[in-house]
């Protein structure tokens, strides 16, 4: 059985398509979907030795390796181009998911859909989108041991459509969708945020004062600011 988290991203998976999961560990999204039917043939992929094994592992034990190919690999390197429809890539920091994204661009033509979830640093995924043609159609947040992640669909499309009507800078930041929706989770992790940034700016305004804790202080104002908006 699947996670919450990774529930709701094989969700997004459409129906009859053939996936890529990229930094796959056990594998155990890929086997579900495939074992679900949701998917005809997937990719396992894992750039280090000790998850692409667990994954092999995991693929093999549930006799799904003519169904997934367990690839070791950086990024989108472990595919060929129009060799899968829909790209996972979950459990990363969105730097590193927007980075495999980059560098793997050539890859993702004949890639219908990405369904991304960034565990924090969100706003980078948001911005790579922005800058390659992607459109954001939907955003999932929630709540799992304590943690909160959210979860990003985007297909090829008008990237700006999303942010047309909100200020952009809050919407690269909270999540064009989120920030109309407003899930109570999603109050939830703002509201955490918002509470640490008070606290680091109150020991700021304790601490000695010079340039450097000047421009933080600035940055912790906009940020709360911006957080008080939303
Ligand atoms: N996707 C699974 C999930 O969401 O539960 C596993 C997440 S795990 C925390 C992140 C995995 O990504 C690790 O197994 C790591 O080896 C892999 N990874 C990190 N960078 C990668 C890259 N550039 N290419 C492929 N896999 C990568």
């Amino acid at each position: 059985k699947l996670s919450h988290r990774l529930e709701a991203v094989a969700n997004n998976i459409p129906e009859g398509t053939r996936l890529a999961d990229i930094g796959s560990d056990h594998a155990y999204l890929p086997c579900n979907v495939v074992k679900k039917g949701t998917v005809s043939m997937a990719i396992a992929g894992e750039v280090a030795e000790g998850p692409f094994q667990s994954a092999l592992e995991q693929v093999r034990e549930e006799s799904l390796i003519d169904k997934i190919s367990v690839r070791k690999g950086d990024g989108l390197e472990v595919i060929q181009p129009g060799e899968v429809d829909c790209v996972t890539i979950a459990g990363m920091g969105g730097t590193l998911i927007s980075t495999i994204l980059e560098q793997g661009k050539s890859k993702l033509e004949g890639v219908s859909r990405l369904v991304l979830q960034p565990n924090v640093g969100s706003f980078a995924v948001r911005k790579w989108l922005i800058g390659n043609g992607w459109e954001l159609i939907k955003e999932e947040i929630l709540e799992e041991d304590r943690k909160i992640y959210e979860i990003l669909v985007a297909e090829k499309g008008e990237p700006m459509k999303p942010y047309q009507h909100i200020n952009f800078e809050n919407g690269i930041l909270f999540g064009p969708f989120l920030l109309k929706e407003k899930p109570e989770v999603f109050k939830e992790k703002w509201n955490a945020e918002k509470r640490n940034w008070e606290r680091i700016l109150k020991q700021l305004d304790e601490a000695v004062q010079n340039e450097d804790t000047e421009s933080k202080r600035q940055e912790l104002k906009t940020k709360l600011k911006m957080a008080e908006e939303a």
